[in-house]
């Protein structure tokens, strides 16, 4: 039903139980709408598990910069090198990679970072509304640490964080020497030599905090429906949502937010933004010696994090379908690079192997908004950041049901561009 005469939607369904849907399903009940969830899987089922979960507006910076485009071309040739695209041939593959190449230039760069600047500022804030208000997981405060072979590699990530501060967005650092590194990094192996810290940042439990975003939600009164939604109508004011088995919900309004499987459903909106799935592996390892916070491992593209008494380490980002296998090699290449680089780690022990799709737009701006369908919203496309933008975007994304206006900080993700 639709609030007396005012236009807004009283229920609405939110497809996705990751941390997008979940966050706009919250902050939907908290400004009085009821709310129903749809996962194919169930809680936490997608990406929003096994991230690093680095809640670190401080280095959310949006992928086409063009020193990617440049390491790309050279990884394409190499399957161990951290970023890889399977030789395929997916046409819908290759013309997302030519668009992601045509934006891997410096002013699309910068239009994305700025527009992701209302996402970073709001990041933090609400994640401490969720956790003050009944989501009961912890949120880490503490600084992740670079480490870098040598001194050399840690000045180029210092040029960038100046580049992003021209950008708009102010990043609290630090040079960090050897002995400080250690410090920081107990881990790190003789062949670190210099670090820089990052500070300010927070990290969580992906996996525990989604969960616990779950939990909030259904106490407040929603249901979280296990079916794969095959179909989306909108007609007469109202949205129905269906399987292939024939179960259907029917409510005001819909939010798509099924992080990179959102094309299957959302090309049929006037979506022509494409959404492709640049899948991510992570593991958790024992290691010798406490680990104080984070670890960014530049050269390799690594992320390691704090996790249950022990170290989860994530990384690579692989061009294949979400529902594909995992590959071996891939975790193996990880290892491979990050060995050298840290000591105590008990890298055969590892558990939890997994592999989960981030989300990639070609522009680096994720899809948030309305569609051409009246009562049909997506949110999804974050990429390498929607665990750090997932709430703050439920936030404004909720704003925009309840209110019919667009936030200003929504405008640069119209999934209608
Ligand atoms: C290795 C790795 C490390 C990462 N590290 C970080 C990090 O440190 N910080 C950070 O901010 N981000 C990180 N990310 C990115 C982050 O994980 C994603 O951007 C984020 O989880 C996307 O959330 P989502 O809710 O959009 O999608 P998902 O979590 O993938 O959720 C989508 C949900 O939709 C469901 N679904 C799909 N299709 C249907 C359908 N038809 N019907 C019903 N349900 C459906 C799926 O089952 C799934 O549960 C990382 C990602 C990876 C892979």
């Amino acid at each position: 039903m639709v609030d007396g005469g005012s236009g807004w939607p009283r229920k609405v369904i939110v497809v996705g139980a990751g941390i997008v849907g979940l966050s706009t399903a919250w902050f939907l009940q908290e400004r009085g709408v009821e709310v129903e969830v749809v996962d194919r899987k169930g809680v936490a089922a997608g990406a929003s598990w096994g991230n690093a979960g680095w809640i670190s507006p401080g280095l959310a910076i949006p992928l086409n910069e063009p020193s990617v485009l440049r390491y790309g071309l050279r990884s394409l040739l190499s399957p161990s090198a951290p970023l890889h695209v399977p030789a395929t041939l997916d046409p819908g593959l290759w013309s997302f990679l030519l668009r992601f190449a045509a934006n891997c230039r410096w002013p699309s760069w910068t239009r994305a970072v700025r527009a992701n600047l209302p996402l970073n500022e709001e990041s933090i804030e609400a994640f401490d509304v969720l956790t003050y208000n009944g989501v009961r997981a912890p949120l880490v405060h503490a600084p992740i640490t670079a480490a870098f072979r040598t001194p050399k590699q840690a000045r180029a990530l210092l040029h960038e964080l100046r580049r992003i501060s021209a950008a708009g967005q102010q990043v609290a650092h630090a040079p960090l020497r050897r002995e400080q590194l250690v410090e920081h990094v107990p881990l790190a192996s003789g062949a670190l030599t210099a670090g820089v810290r990052i500070d300010g940042q927070r990290y969580v439990d992906p996996g525990a905090f989604v969960h616990a975003l779950g939990r909030s939600v259904m106490s407040r009164g929603a249901t979280v429906y296990a079916f794969e939604v095959t179909d989306v109508r909108s007609d007469g004011g109202k949205v129905t949502v269906s399987s292939s088995k024939g179960t259907t919900l029917t409510a005001d309004a819909v939010v798509v937010a099924t992080g990179a499987w959102l094309p299957k459903l959302a090309a049929q909106w006037g979506v022509r933004t494409q959404v492709r799935a640049g899948r991510g592996y992570s593991f958790t390892v024992p290691v010798d010696r406490p680990v104080p916070g984070p670890i960014y491992l530049p050269e390799v593209r690594v992320a390691c994090t704090p996790y249950q008494g022990k170290l989860r380490v994530a990384g690579t980002m692989e061009f294949r379908s979400p529902d594909a296998p995992l590959v071996p090699a891939r975790l193996e290449a990880i290892i491979a690079s990050a060995r050298p680089l840290l000591d105590g780690v008990r890298w055969e022990e590892r558990t939890d192997v997994w592999v989960g799709p981030r989300p990639v737009t070609p522009d680096g701006r994720p899809l948030v908004g309305a569609t051409g369908r009246p009562g049909v919203y997506v949110a999804g496309g974050h990429g390498m950041w929607g665990m750090a933008h997932g709430p703050a975007t439920g936030r404004l994304l909720a704003e925009q049901i309840t209110t019919g206006k667009q936030p200003a900080a929504l405008r640069e993700f119209d999934p209608l561009r």
